[in-house]
């Protein structure tokens, strides 16, 4: 069976930035690297957006970056800007070409479809498959989009709206996220923060046709690529085998609060190849201790009080706009933390605190 320096299990986000960070750095020069990666082939399936707070690798497969953006409740609509902090998405088949066409340039790096055709007694291993089923009881962030193209231009494509409320709730967190590449494309999503037992909120197709009519006044459309998604927003999955390295969703790499995982994982990478010689020390790469706890905190009060969470993020972004891009982002200093801990409402967040329940 063949041996190899270091094998990644999963062939994603996590494990091609991985494998891509190690390349471009010449960490592959002299060491041989094998990705486990089941799939037939490579395309489109994902869009990954976020704020660019840092610089990543993967700056030309960005789609379109924005500068502002909005929320919305059925009550009121606040439009806000970053200079400093774009909202980027992300092609994930130009992500997933790009670095195939860089790692095939490398004959030391090789793919293969099962784990079982290596010998990895001496390898250092990177996991970025989840082995253990996250709980279906458990929050999570679940969602589908449509990517459609209009026959008129109808979108003001200088705008994202980030979240908007003014749709039903039926208890739960519900919002639609618009993300406009053109004046006559954009990818429009139904977003969910509720468990995966009900299944009736997954009526996906229905809630898209609706909004895409009764909201934004679009008859003529058409779908051009869907996503769906379900990212689960607890930890109690996450492998604790010493053995590997985990990395991605597997490796705790999403915010719990917000979903957001691709510039962790980019950042994630980065940390891995400056610390592949000291490998003790990448074990404690974290997202940030008070973020845990911050989140955990606001996904107990969001599983109490779901209808309160339109108001509490319409509020949460008052104030200094990068401020709360950062505290989003993992990136916020102690002022800023309290800035928008401020923002929230204080006896219900304390009742919460006091609260035996876990989340
Ligand atoms: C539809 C969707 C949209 C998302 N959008 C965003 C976003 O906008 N912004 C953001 O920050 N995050 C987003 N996320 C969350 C996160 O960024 C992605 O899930 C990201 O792909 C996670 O990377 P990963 O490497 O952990 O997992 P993946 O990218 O899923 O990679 C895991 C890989 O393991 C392979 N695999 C499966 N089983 C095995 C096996 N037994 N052995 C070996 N390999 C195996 C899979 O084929 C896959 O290629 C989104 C998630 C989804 C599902």
């Amino acid at each position: 069976m063949r041996e190899f320096d270091y094998v990644i299990i999963g062939g994603g986000c996590s494990g091609l930035s991985l494998a891509y960070e190690l390349e471009i750095n010449k960490m592959l020069d002299n060491k041989s690297l094998a990705i486990i990666e089941p799939r037939q082939e490579y395309k489109r399936d994902k869009t990954w957006s976020f704020w660019k707070v840092n610089d990543h690798n993967f700056d030309d497969c960005v789609i379109k970056s924005w500068n502002t953006f909005t929320i919305n409740t059925s009550k009121n609509s606040n439009e806000l800007k970053s200079q400093k902090f774009p909202y980027q998405s992300i092609n994930s088949g130009k992500f997933y070409s790009k670095i195939n066409s860089k790692l095939s340039s490398n004959s030391n790096i090789s793919f293969f479809k099962n784990l079982t055709e290596l010998d990895i007694s001496k390898s250092i291993v990177f996991n970025s498959v989840i082995e253990n089923e996250p709980d279906k009881s458990e929050l999570w962030q679940h969602f589908q989009g449509f990517e459609i193209e209009t026959q008129k231009d109808i979108f003001d494509d200088s705008i994202i709206n980030l979240m908007d409320f003014d749709c039903e709730q039926r208890d739960e967190v519900h919002f639609f996220y618009t993300l406009p590449f053109s004046k006559n494309r954009a990818l429009i999503e139904t977003t969910w923060i509720s468990n995966l037992e009900d299944k009736s909120l997954m009526n996906y197709d229905f809630q898209l046709e609706n909004y895409i009519k009764r909201n934004l006044r679009i008859n003529n459309y058409q779908i051009k690529f869907t996503e769906r998604g379900a990212i689960p927003l607890s930890r109690n999955f996450i492998d604790q085998d010493k053995k590997k390295i985990n990395i991605g969703s597997a490796g705790g790499m999403t915010r719990l609060s917000t979903g957001y995982t691709f510039l962790n994982i980019q950042n994630h990478s980065k940390y891995i190849r400056k610390n592949l010689n000291n490998m003790e020390k990448i074990q404690d790469f974290k997202l940030g201790k008070k973020y845990e706890i911050l989140d955990k905190l606001f996904l107990k009060v969001l599983k109490n009080n779901p209808r309160k969470m339109p108001e509490i993020f319409y509020n949460m972004f008052k104030g200094s706009t990068d401020s709360v891009i950062k505290f989003l982002s993992n990136k916020s200093n102690i002022f800023e933390d309290i800035n928008i801990i401020l923002k929230m409402p204080k006896w219900l967040f304390i009742k919460e605190l006091i609260n035996n329940d876990k989340y």
